[in-house]
């Protein structure tokens, strides 16, 4: 099969259409081991053809969710539906759902292609149907010639693709795939990252994708969900996670914040005003009504500010001053911390739009940063 260059709508969101039903419904879901609560009380609903992530640190819950849609852990309280049917007392091996593990799990011993087939003989899939579905799924996954090699004899990109075409033989309706990617160095995965992509739109499957890599979440998902200690704290499309993150958590897990600690002072017009020790009043662009003397922390994202060595008079903006502590050079962008007269060192991102070797903005320097009300959030938390 051909893979075209097609790329999805992302204006379909089936999530906003009250018509819409999900495909898996997760309602409630808690999973305890003796006293301690690995995933606790998680709802989601997920639609047919979605790039779904969890996300989140090592440790929150993320493969113990996605082994709960498997099949191979079990729910303490709470119910899993696929398209309408509990799942509760369904065995993992007659779950419309297949897994592809993080280790890939291929056995060293067997061919590509016999490592792909060996689910459908041990289904008892007969062997000419056997041969021309395991010939389908090498070309699913470009490996078409390579299928007499044994996994030794592959790259780690290949393994890769072995293991998802292992998963995909079986046709399930939702491929679950805990950190798919985590055994490429960073250009194989970026390429694999949007081949994923593309064979995902082309084969119309659910994807859930557990990674502790927000980039890599970003990247593939139609929405994640982040999680923390057991807990989904949001779930969004990237950008709205990214851009509109509901708490201090989120928006610190999520790339990179910087985090200022305030109390409103007024709320005029939309406009709430936040006086904080670090950058004097705070204007963040908030509808929500917050009560005047409420803490609050306002994020702001690091490549919305901007640097400079002069003070600039835009009254809509916000500024703070400080010294130029930290700085990193990373080729299409450098990376700059602050030290403001508070104290605290605010991260700011600053493209290299000019080719030069020189600094225009060096350690020690004093400067300003300005950052619009529009780009400071309000943080519940
Ligand atoms: P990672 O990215 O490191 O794989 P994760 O978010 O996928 O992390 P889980 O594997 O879901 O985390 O584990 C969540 C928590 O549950 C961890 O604290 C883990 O130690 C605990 N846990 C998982 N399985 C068991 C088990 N069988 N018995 C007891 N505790 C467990």
């Amino acid at each position: 099969m051909v893979i075209a260059p097609q790329r999805p709508n992302t204006n379909e969101r089936p999530w906003l259409d009250p018509n819409s039903k999900p495909q898996i419904v997760i309602e409630a879901v808690e999973k305890r081991y003796g006293d301690f609560t690995a995933v606790s009380g998680v709802d989601l609903s997920i639609y047919r053809g979605e790039m779904f992530a969890l996300v989140g640190a090592s440790g929150c819950g993320k493969t113990t969710l996605l082994r709960m849609l498997a099949g191979f852990v079990t729910p303490t309280s709470g119910r899993i539906l696929i398209d309408g049917a509990d799942m509760t007392e369904v065995p993992p091996y007659e779950r419309p759902v297949n897994m592809m593990f993080q280790s890939y799990a291929l056995f060293p011993h067997m061919t590509v292609e016999d490592n792909i087939a060996y689910g459908l003989k041990r289904d008892g899939v007969a062997r000419p149907e056997c041969a021309r579905r395991v010939t389908e799924a090498l070309d699913m996954v470009q490996l078409g010639g390579l299928g007499r090699r044994k996994p030794h004899q592959l790259s780690g990109g290949q393994r890769q693709r072995v293991a998802l075409a292992r998963a995909l033989v079986k046709h399930p309706k939702v491929l679950l795939l805990d950190e798919p990617l985590s055994a490429l160095d960073k250009k194989l995965r970026e390429s694999t990252q949007f081949e994923l992509m593309d064979l995902q739109y082309e084969l119309g499957i659910t994807f859930i994708v557990v990674t502790h890599d927000q980039d890599e979440a970003m990247a593939l998902a139609s929405r994640v969900a982040v999680m923390n200690q057991g807990h989904v704290l949001q779930v969004g499309t990237p950008a709205e996670v990214y851009e509109y993150p509901k708490t201090r958590f989120v928006a610190d897990f999520f790339g990179t914040a910087n985090l200022i600690e305030g109390v409103v002072e007024s709320q005029v017009d939309g406009v709430l005003n936040v006086l904080t020790a670090t950058a004097g009043l705070v204007r963040a662009r908030e509808s929500r009504p917050i009560a005047i003397g409420a803490e609050v922390t306002v994020a702001i994202r690091p490549e919305k500010m901007h640097l400079s060595k002069v003070a600039t008079s835009d009254s809509g903006g916000n500024s703070a001053s400080g010294e130029v502590w930290e700085l990193g050079y990373l080729g299409n962008r450098s990376i700059y911390r602050i030290k403001t007269v508070s104290g605290q060192l605010l991260t700011v991102f600053s493209q290299n739009e000019r080719r030069t070797l020189d600094w225009a903005i060096d350690w020690g320097d004093q400067v300003h940063i300005h950052w619009s009300d529009e780009a400071t959030a309000a943080l519940e938390s």
